[in-house]
């Protein structure tokens, strides 16, 4: 017996229609490609959006239909995302910081028919534009005197289209379970694989993610929305913030410490969410400057494991709660979150480190386990580590064209390639991505535990632990340093600072101080390309 419920299927242009019809006046507020800081609303973004919709169907854009951005943190960019997604298209967000050649293969992949960018990556569009076939119209996110003179033939204005096309477009009407955004993984190993979102699953992460032990958002909040577009959904942001009417602060290109503190500042900013990187850099400048953070109460960090300093240095110096949080673009993107429990949060900050360290527990709606390399289900005991595992309803099923065949196992669960613990509590810490664990003598040792023990010295600037061959013990961890400018150090010196706190034999058999450690295309430690450079080390010990 079917209940008897209305069918009003989860369609994400609902959300927008939310924003314009209950929280109409409030501001999103953007600090432009072209430099000033631009103030829109969400009704105005609702009403922009639906021109931009009409514009796009005169350029044939059918349902099911690619249409990329390759484009900063906008309230523009907003409005792109909605205009797609309410008439069936899909959004394919371009992440540009990938190599030329990883773009042209995901523009062809994913066979897009537009591409709406910024004026910032027209030149690698226009030197690349022959490589990109599918490709029948670029639009520039800018005033058409700008387009005119950006030099690419053919190039349209967003802003032309917008004013010369009605807002009067009917959103929605079709099945909730239509694609609506595409994404693809960074491609660590072999090519980018493509998670094909649906209004559903973006739907369903969004009321998921809006718990308070979650994301927590609420209208009484002004979001400072750091993490891109173009990584991993955005962490739902631009579809939470709609939902519930927040204040919305856009950065634009410049993400570095100083502009990133100013919009805080001046927008009164009380919630953001990005990689440890751009942490680090804000919490450098205020150090740098005698900066204060006289709004901001909560941040949500991950992407890649947080370390103890940025924590402890927010709460200390800052007042300010970060919240630790696991996720992949597969998974929509938001997998775990360390909210205390109310036994957790008696104890003291000292105590509660612990926990706020490890990626936490997951919401209703989806489910994680620890299975070891046969598949068989491992305890939550703190100490086994095993392979996380992870389903639900907003959690990949299949990538995009069926690249990689076949990834769920028999009871539905996707292998997400990470490597964790489950404690007793139910607070589940990741230990290394699978492909970095190092195996030394049949055992593990975390990576990332080192790396994030290192990078607490007061001289560390940021750290990296890499596996490196060895004849007695298969591998044996390696320890490079960037320090912060203008220090020196000595091996003996991080040894000695994390001797006590790891154990005896995961100590680093070397340290290395370097003047770089590569990032990859979503701000994380590339250790492949670390590896590669350290192809022909050889450890002392070895
Ligand atoms: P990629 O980094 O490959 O571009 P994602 O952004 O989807 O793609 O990254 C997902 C991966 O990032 C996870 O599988 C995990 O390895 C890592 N990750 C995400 N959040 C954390 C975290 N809080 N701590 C440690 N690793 C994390």
């Amino acid at each position: 017996m079917h209940g008897l419920m209305q069918d009003w299927p989860l369609t994400v242009d609902k959300i927008l229609d939310h924003a314009k019809r209950w929280h109409g006046s409030r501001e999103v507020v953007t600090r432009s490609v072209e430099g000033p800081i631009v103030r829109t609303t969400w009704g105005e973004i609702h009403t922009r959006a639906k021109r931009l919709s009409n514009a796009l169907l005169g350029l044939g854009i059918q349902p099911g239909d690619r249409v990329a951005t390759l484009a900063w943190n906008s309230g523009r960019h907003i409005e792109v995302w909605y205009a797609i997604m309410g008439i069936g298209a899909v959004c394919h967000t371009l992440n540009p910081r990938l190599f030329a050649d990883q773009l042209c293969y995901i523009i062809n992949h994913a066979a897009d028919r537009i591409i709406i960018t910024d004026e910032t990556f027209l030149p690698v569009l226009m030197e690349r534009r022959h490589e990109m076939p599918t490709v029948e119209h670029f639009i520039v996110l800018t005033d058409p005197d700008r387009v005119a003179k950006c030099g690419m033939e053919g190039a349209l204005s967003s802003e032309t289209l917008i004013e010369s096309h009605s807002p009067d477009c009917t959103w929605g009407g079709f099945d909730e379970q239509t694609a609506c955004g595409l994404c693809y993984t960074s491609g660590t190993t072999g090519h980018p694989k493509g998670v094909l979102y649906s209004h559903r699953s973006n739907f369903l992460h969004t009321l998921v993610t809006l718990q308070s032990d979650y994301m927590g958002l609420s209208v009484r909040d002004t979001v400072l929305a750091v993490v891109p577009m173009f990584h991993a959904n955005a962490w739902g942001l631009a579809f939470t913030g709609a939902a519930v009417g927040t204040k919305m602060v856009m950065p634009g290109a410049k993400m570095d410490g100083a502009s990133i503190h100013e919009l805080l500042e001046t927008e009164q900013v009380t919630f953001s969410a990005a990689v440890p990187t751009v942490w680090q850099m804000l919490l450098a400048h205020l150090r740098a400057t005698n900066g204060q953070l006289t709004s901001l109460k909560r941040v949500v960090i991950g992407g890649s494991a947080v370390p103890e300093a940025i924590i402890r240095a927010f709460h200390d110096d800052y007042g300010v709660e970060v919240v630790h949080a696991w996720g992949m673009t597969e998974t929509s993107p938001l997998g775990t979150m360390s909210t205390p429990t109310p036994e957790i949060a008696a104890l003291s900050f000292d105590e509660q480190i612990a926990y706020k360290l490890k990626q936490g527990r997951p919401p209703v709606g989806s489910d994680i386990r620890l299975v070891d390399d046969a598949g068989n289900v491992l305890p939550h005991d703190g100490k086994v580590f095993g392979r996380l595992q992870i389903r639900g309803g907003y959690i990949v099923r299949e990538y995009y064209k069926g690249d990689g065949g076949e990834i769920l196992d028999a009871d539905g669960y996707f292998d997400t390639g990470d490597v964790a613990t489950i404690d007793p509590t139910g607070y589940m810490q990741i230990t290394d991505r699978a492909k970095d664990v190092i195996k030394s003598g049949g055992e593990w040792i975390s990576s990332i535990e080192i790396e994030n023990i290192a990078a607490g010295h007061p001289k560390a600037l940021i750290a990296a632990v890499i596996g490196v061959a060895h004849p007695k013990w298969d591998e044996r961890p390696l320890l490079l340093v960037r320090l912060k400018d203008g220090e020196t150090a000595t091996a003996e010196e991080f040894l000695g600072f994390l001797d006590g706190k790891i154990a005896k034999w995961w100590m680093p058999d070397a340290v290395m101080f370097v003047d770089e450690i590569p990032l990859g295309a979503t701000g994380k430690i590339d250790k492949k390309l670390i590896r590669q450079q350290m192809a022909d080390y050889r450890l002392p010990t070895s």
